[in-house]
């Protein structure tokens, strides 16, 4: 197997956005540029990356630094909200070229960093095994001496600021956020959704809900965006893509829809085609959505746009259904 589909010193170009407060995100190139954003927090000459992407990601990472004046010894951290493969997949093979990071991982994803076996089972599992290897190629682990686990609440000092990073379940039971208190951001991986800016109109951002395999939990979701809610966040920074404002009014979009793909997922729970079922329903509910929030783009052109959460998200929704049953069994 490649250690890597793209190899360290071929000179990329990595596409960056600069946001305010010394926050900058790095297209992950993974899937389509648009699709994954690693996010650079800078201060006082540190820094740390906030997600990074595949291992095929690692190049343009490694050149985004030097464009924002950071060396890699300056790199104190690598904040993985979450293990999903989108996120923290490069993760072992960044941290062999930054000497001086750390890795900072949720209790429930640490373990998987330091020996990704079971991630790497259940990535397959969801992918198959060829295009698990196209997208992932060779995991590697992180030494558990350069791995430090988050309590909730955790606070992370970089540079002249302080990082608090909070567990926020729902999406994944392994998932923690970034807040960065000081400048009403926080980094939020994928506990807030996912909005893609092909889809901005004259109103704003348009958001969906990430309910993918296997541990999407409707009500631990909606509390932990209420969570987020209470620091009265200005920005929020998603992998999917960047930041975001009009924070209020995504919340309300995200948890209202989070409530109609768990309704749905009830509703076709009996019905031998449920996932075809699911996709129709979730498709049309975005549909709606996107038209009454100005979106331009043709019926097929959202669909194409959204075709691979549709087809996650109908995966997620199946397992919590597969979990309902097993709890509500007799034990
Ligand atoms: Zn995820």
């Amino acid at each position: 197997m490649r250690e890597t589909s793209q190899p360290l010193d071929v000179p990329v170009r990595p596409t960056l956005y600069r946001h305010p407060h010394g926050i900058s995100a790095v297209d992950a190139e993974y899937l389509y540029p648009g699709h994954a954003a690693a996010h650079i927090i800078v201060d006082g000459g540190r820094a740390a990356f906030v997600d990074v992407g595949t291992n095929s990601s690692v190049p343009y990472l490694l050149a985004a630094l030097p464009e924002l004046g950071v060396a890699r010894e300056a790199v104190d951290y690598l904040l993985l909200t979450h293990v999903h493969l989108d996120h923290a997949g490069g993760a072992g093979l960044l941290m062999r070229q930054l000497p001086n990071a750390v890795a900072v991982l949720h209790p429930r994803g640490a373990p998987h960093m330091i020996d990704p076996a079971k991630i790497i089972a259940g990535a397959q599992a969801v992918y198959g095994e060829a295009r698990f290897e196209h997208l992932y190629g060779q995991l590697l682990p992180i030494p558990p001496e350069r791995v430090r686990v988050a309590a909730d609440g955790e606070r992370v000092r970089l540079g002249g600021r302080t990082l608090e990073l909070i567990h926020t379940p729902g999406h994944a039971q392994h998932h923690y956020v970034v807040v960065d208190e000081a400048h009403a951001s926080i980094f939020t991986g994928d506990t807030f959704g996912i909005s893609y800016r092909a889809l901005d109109t004259q109103n704003g951002a348009f958001i969906t809900p990430s309910t993918v395999p296997t541990q999407f939990d409707p009500e631990q979701h909606i509390a932990s965006i209420d969570r987020m809610l209470s620091y009265r966040p200005e920005s929020m920074y998603l992998m999917h893509f960047s930041r975001v404002t009009g924070v209020p009014r995504l919340a309300a979009s995200l948890k209202e829809q989070i409530r109609a793909l768990a309704d749905m997922a009830r509703r076709h729970a009996g019905a031998s085609d449920r996932p075809a079922r699911i996709r129709a329903d979730m498709l049309a509910l975005w549909l709606e959505l996107a038209h009454g929030h100005g979106c331009r783009l043709s019926d097929g052109e959202i669909e194409h746009a959204l075709a691979g959460d549709l087809t996650l998200n109908t995966q997620g929704l199946i397992a919590w259904l597969h979990r309902l049953k097993d709890k509500a069994l007799p034990s």
